[in-house]
């Protein structure tokens, strides 16, 4: 049998080859149709992978079955890339005008296609099925739960997920992986207040939409202090606030719009209610009326406990022991997440960073192609635990 850390080497040409040709032609969230067609051409060169496209647009799963019956393990990747103007001056630098791969989307796709080509080559070794999915849109508004919504995760059942992200703050050679909330849920809202405008002068006369959205503000604030448990962290910022067009006139409307991020999910899941009660509450006491209208955006995104127990064996034989680490969990949201609500499964960073490199979504964004391959090692040997 041949050895997996061998068999993972050899594709050190190859995944960089992916990787590029994949970084020449970033595009938008749904709009991936180069992108798809490069992913579905690379597996149907696999004669054991089943490929289903255009799902939620132009989502891709390919479905590659043991020899054996059993469990059935979902490895993602994402497709989209970012309105950036790219300045890395890399030589397979992007052809898109103003639309760059600056989250490292172009190499989780190439992970999770090396993978495949090497897991089709493996099927003695594992009982039940692998699926590959490559989702639109991470970056918003969201591939996953439409493709969720489409069946992914039935026929046959999905028992098990996995999927990574490159990581730019941890060093190039490192792996990062804890259990528990590692990436936070995020949602935004739009409130737009109605009071009646009037003189300056003679605020008795009216019903003042600035100094009601004031008070909507604080408010809302107070919702981080009193109604969610200080040992989850959460925030609540109010990004625009905007009403009034003279000194002396009381203003008859006033709009706020707002993020929130949190690690809990009971807030995630209720904040449109709170925040409802918040509003109408302040609202009635001043005499105004307001329209609220929110999105509810990404659960926050949770590993598995025993999923990170048997990925960090994994990670062992793949790396130094002193190269996994645990990652300080980010309030970034991530859509993975809607996979990991319905299925037992795990979430690690692989690590990308040098001295002096530029953070992720900067168009000075790069990394050296050789960090794909623990990501892909780590990936095989999962599957390979996980499916035995
Ligand atoms: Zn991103
Ligand atoms: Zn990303």
């Amino acid at each position: 049998m041949e050895n997996i850390k061998t068999r993972v080497a050899k594709e050190k040409s190859h995944i960089t080859a992916i990787r590029q040709k994949l970084h020449k032609i970033p595009e938008k969230g749904f709009l991936e149709k180069k992108t798809a067609r490069f992913v579905e051409e690379y597996l149907r060169e696999i004669p054991e992978i089943e490929v289903s496209t255009d799902i939620a647009q132009t989502g891709i799963i390919g479905l590659l079955k043991g020899n054996k019956p059993g469990k059935t393990l979902l490895i993602r990747a994402d497709m989209d890339g970012l309105p950036i103007h790219e300045q890395t001056g890399l030589s397979f630098t992007s052809t898109h005008e103003n639309m760059m791969h600056a989250c490292g989307h172009d190499g989780h796709m190439a992970m999770a296609l090396v993978t495949a080509s090497i897991l089709a080559g493996m099927r003695d070794r594992f009982s039940g099925n692998i699926k590959f999915m490559f989702q639109p849109a991470e970056e918003g508004p969201g591939g996953a739960k439409p493709m969720i919504e489409a069946g992914i995760l039935e026929n046959p059942q999905v028992d098990y997920s996995v999927a990574c992200h490159l990581w730019p703050g941890a060093p190039a050679g490192n792996l990062a992986i804890k259990s528990g909330v590692l990436m936070a849920a995020g949602s935004s809202f739009t409130i737009e207040i109605t009071g009646k405008g009037g003189h300056g002068a003679m605020p008795h006369l009216c019903v003042d939409a600035i100094d009601t959205a004031v008070q909507v503000a604080n408010g809302l604030q107070r919702v981080v202090n009193q109604k969610i448990n200080p040992l989850s962290p959460s925030v609540i910022t109010i990004g625009s606030l905007h009403g009034g067009s003279a000194p002396n006139i009381i203003s008859e409307k006033a709009s706020l719009t707002g993020t929130i991020r949190t690690f809990n999910k009971t807030i995630w899941r209720d904040y449109p209610k709170i925040f409802e009660q918040i509003i109408s509450g302040v609202c009635d006491s001043m005499g105004a009326s307001y329209t609220f209208d929110h999105t509810q955006g990404y659960p926050p995104l949770e590993n598995d406990p025993d999923m990170v127990e048997i990925m960090k064996r994994c990670m062992e034989k793949v790396v130094a022991k002193d190269r996994i680490v645990e990652p300080e969990s980010t309030m970034g949201a991530e859509d993975m997440a809607f996979v990991l609500e319905r299925t037992k499964g795990c979430y690690f960073f692989v690590g990308s960073g040098f001295e002096g490199c530029a953070p992720l979504h900067n168009a000075e964004f790069r990394y050296d192609e050789s960090v794909l391959l623990t990501g892909v090692e780590s990936f095989v040997r999962f599957a390979l635990d996980l499916l035995n």
